[in-house]
């Protein structure tokens, strides 16, 4: 019995802290994954306090979000600053991650697309990070989108092979500036997860599309990653 009611306390302590990041606002231009993440804490968060414990930093560049801006007020792009973190903002986000957990379960970092031109697609897709290729869900979140906002089914998408709206890294990446953890989410997966998305809203649609399909893209995770803990 004694041993009995100590494994449940166990796992119940486990299923509590199963960690998570939410991210947006890194590029103060793209505002729709700010507004997903304080609708996600005003609205749903409560939904998911048993199991997850949610670190959320819902406005990254506070000053390039008043400004319209994509860097910060002294024109860096924050999301390159990751490596040696040279601006306030990394470095207190840098800080709070030490004192944080160890590791997460899973992170995801909001960014909204461009116009559709030159290449730049102006539908929704996202990038998924996981060794694993049996853990990746990234197909699981474009059908659930698909309710909400067109996918980008481009064959590449800044010369990365695209497969029906995921982009899967580490195999496809490119870039070298992601190679090296310079931003966000590649800082976060060299160091803090084994799984990590970004996501691309499509910037020409309307807030609230945008603010759902980002909804709708947390939740499909969160039920698939609260189901294979049980
Ligand atoms: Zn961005």
């Amino acid at each position: 019995m004694v041993s009995n009611t100590h494994y449940t306390r166990l796992s119940l302590e486990k299923e509590k802290n199963m960690y998570v990041v939410l991210s947006a606002g890194i590029h103060g231009d793209e505002t729709s994954g700010v507004f997903t993440l304080l609708e996600f804490l005003k609205k749903e968060v409560q939904k998911y306090g048993n199991k997850f414990t949610f670190h959320v930093y819902p406005c990254v560049n506070p000053t390039g979000f008043d400004n319209n801006n994509d860097t910060n007020y002294n024109e860096v792009n924050l999301n390159r600053d990751f490596v040696d973190a040279k601006t306030d903002e990394i470095k207190l986000i840098k800080k709070s991650l030490v004192s944080g957990p160890l590791s997460y379960e899973f992170a995801m970092d909001f960014h909204e697309t461009g116009s559709g031109e030159e290449g730049n697609p102006d539908n929704y897709y996202l990038y998924e990070a996981c060794m694993n290729v049996s853990k990746r869900i990234g197909n699981y979140i474009i059908d659930n989108v698909l309710l909400y906002v067109p996918v980008c089914k481009w064959n590449e998408i800044w010369g990365e092979p695209n497969s029906d709206g995921v982009i899967y890294y580490p195999e496809n990446c490119r870039h070298e500036e992601y190679k090296e953890p310079t931003s966000f989410d590649s800082f976060l997966f060299k160091n803090y997860t084994s799984h990590s998305f970004t996501v691309e809203l499509p910037g020409r649609l309307k807030l609230e599309d945008k603010v759902n399909a980002g909804l709708e893209t947390i939740r499909t995770a969160l039920k698939i990653f609260g189901n294979q803990d049980l």
